[in-house]
């Protein structure tokens, strides 16, 4: 969710800083700017799209400048208008924040009462205002003293007028990263904003505070000098390009095949390699969003097959409620970015609490991999469509496997190598299913124009309706909700009407005819109901998409693809923003 990144060095501080902030347009933003350093500082902004804030530079004389911070902002205090894009400056402070202040309003007041002014609405503007109204020689002593009054989540990028040639970067619950080369150092808020300058990286902790020069970075932690390691880390910068497809979205569905063989082979060539939960009476799966519906998916398969309870629940929750550990516990953490904000306080409080932790994540250098216990990884490659399809594929079929795996070593399976194949098998059946592009086409062209759309299913047939749901919603803005197919009739059903789409999902053998009873139902109240069912239990339906016979623990990489189709299809029709829905943001690092 939005970014931060900044220069110091020898080359031309604008087009670095643009091409970092273009590189951090995927995790969402509304508005941009720039604060260039030498003898003065210069400040542009711009609301809306990179673009309009390139547009303006072009009138500006920046060319020459060598120093900047720059920023993205994902309005949280304040709307998303000029005054309230950063950076902002008070006195000789000018920073850019991403995050939130949660104590802002009672420092503001007192602030105020001081005789401060402020310009904007930002929680921003009080960080400049206590970091000028500390400021002294000791400016990293000046920025730790600032870090102690403040409540909530930050990474910053500072710069102080009469302080030339420096720029101090500090962090909290808020990601922040330094690569260093030899044209200059560099911050950002994940390494792909600056991965083509270099691919030396320093991760940030935590409280830590740093002095960026052109030729050294100084870390700080609690006013005392820290070493720091430093990691070397290529990423494929051609994953960036978009390989013909008219979207992200799409191109990202279309490499699932791909990326569910990289991520597999290791596991099913070496099964002792996947995680043994024997150990544990009971899994709490804790994620946001997709991940906590891929986590769905696992608690119905680690109850249904390896017979151990589990929960999934939402991080946000988690991380506030009483949690109660009556069994010895594994806290399983899913999160794409690895950074998601409320997963890590999730993982965090898991730990505090003594309870184990795994965390299912793609990027190998996040806080939650660095964090947890135990990581597991899947190969998902850079995810640049705000919505996650890749990603949340191999989610399923990482956490999937570890049932799989505990349903084997508790001996409730015993014809593992059938269960292996088939997960061999998988990534050529996606590619079959995902071929099929105009039976798809075909559904979104009969569900474009609807408001609302439900899906039902039971078990894991409803994980799987989550899903589906949430991305139609995400990319098409239809109005959309999945729901236990049995619990429609207490309330819901009163809204299906006439031509309404429902999806009814048919996987499971044995509620199979209970579930089509619900699809009747909605059916007799007008509804317009499209199957999509496997094999086995195909129905013959005028609208229904079959997808191959296989079991629970693989039908649900089968079935998505379909789903994530239909939204894509749906999302282009209706003409919106596929790759960047209105709102949204790829890596939620605020609460
Ligand atoms: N809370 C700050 C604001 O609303 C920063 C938001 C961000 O992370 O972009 O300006």
């Amino acid at each position: 969710m939005c970014g931060i990144v900044g220069y110091v060095g020898e080359d031309r501080a604008k087009d670095i800083l643009l091409t970092g902030l273009k590189n951090l347009e995927y995790r969402g933003y509304d508005s941009s700017g720039i604060a260039f350093m030498d003898n003065d500082i210069k400040i542009i902004k711009s609301v809306g799209k990179i673009k309009n804030l390139e547009d303006k530079l072009n009138y500006e004389n920046v060319d020459d400048y060598k120093i900047g911070i720059a920023h993205t902002r994902w309005a949280t205090h304040g709307e998303a208008n000029l005054v309230n894009a950063h950076p902002h400056t008070v006195g000789r402070v000018t920073l850019v924040h991403n995050g939130i202040i949660e104590n802002a309003k009672e420092l503001k007041e007192e602030l105020i009462n001081e005789g401060i002014n402020f310009n904007s609405e930002t929680d921003t503007e009080v960080i400049a205002a206590l970091i000028n109204k500390y400021l002294d020689n000791d400016v990293i002593k000046t920025i730790s003293k600032v870090m102690d009054l403040l409540k909530g989540s930050y990474s910053l990028g500072i710069i102080i007028e009469g302080v030339k040639d420096k720029i101090y970067i500090a962090k909290k619950d808020s990601p922040l990263v330094v690569g260093i080369s030899d044209k200059g150092n560099f911050f950002a808020s994940d390494i792909t904003a600056i991965n083509m300058f270099t691919n030396k990286f320093i991760f940030l902790d935590d409280n830590d505070v740093a002095e960026v020069t052109k030729d050294d970075v100084l870390f700080y932690s609690n006013g005392k000098k820290q070493e720091k390691s430093v990691n070397t880390i290529n990423i494929d910068v051609n994953s960036k390009s978009k390989n013909g497809y008219p979207h992200y979205m799409l191109k990202e569905i279309n490499e699932e095949p791909v990326v569910l063989e990289k991520t597999l082979k290791p596991y099913l060539e070496d099964f002792s390699s996947i995680p043994d939960l024997t150990a544990y009476g009971e899994i709490h799966i804790v994620a946001c969003g997709s991940a906590m519906y891929a986590g769905m998916i696992g608690k119905t398969l680690f109850e249904e097959k390896a017979n151990t309870r589990a929960i999934c629940e939402v991080a946000s929750e988690y991380r506030y409620k009483n949690n109660i550990y009556n069994n010895k516990t594994l806290v399983i953490l899913i999160s794409q970015s690895g950074e998601t904000a409320d997963t890590i306080a999730a993982l965090k409080k898991a730990k505090e609490l003594g309870q184990d932790t795994l965390a299912i994540v793609n990027v190998k250098t996040s806080t939650i991999a660095r964090e947890a216990d135990k990581a597991v990884f899947i190969e998902a490659g850079e995810e640049i469509a705000v919505a996650t399809t890749k990603a949340y594929l191999l989610q399923v079929a990482v956490i999937s496997l570890l049932a799989l795996k505990l349903a084997y070593s508790k001996k409730l399976i015993d014809n593992i190598d059938t269960y292996l194949d088939e997960f061999k098998k998988i990534p050529r059946l996606v590619k079959n299913v995902i071929d099929r592009e105009n039976e798809y086409k075909n559904i979104s062209n009969e569900i474009s124009n609807s408001n609302d759309v439900f899906f039902i299913g039971r078990k894991l047939d409803y994980a799987i309706c989550l899903e589906g749901s949430l991305k139609l919603k995400e990319v098409s803005y239809i109005h959309s909700e999945a729901y236990q197919a049995g619990e429609l009739k207490h309330g819901t059903i009163s809204l299906i009407s006439d031509g309404m789409p429902v999806f009814g999902i048919l996987t499971d053998k044995e509620l199979v005819e209970k579930s089509i009873s619900n699809i009747i139902e909605v059916e007799s109240r007008g509804a317009k109901t499209i199957i999509i069912s496997k094999e086995s239990l195909k129905q013959n339906k005028d609208l229904e998409i079959c997808v191959p016979d296989v079991s629970s623990f693989t039908i649900g990489l089968l079935i998505v693809p379909v789903l994530q189709l239909i939204a894509y299809y749906t999302a282009v029709n209706r003409d919106c923003d596929v790759d960047k829905p209105k709102n949204l943001a790829k890596s939620v690092t605020v609460e």
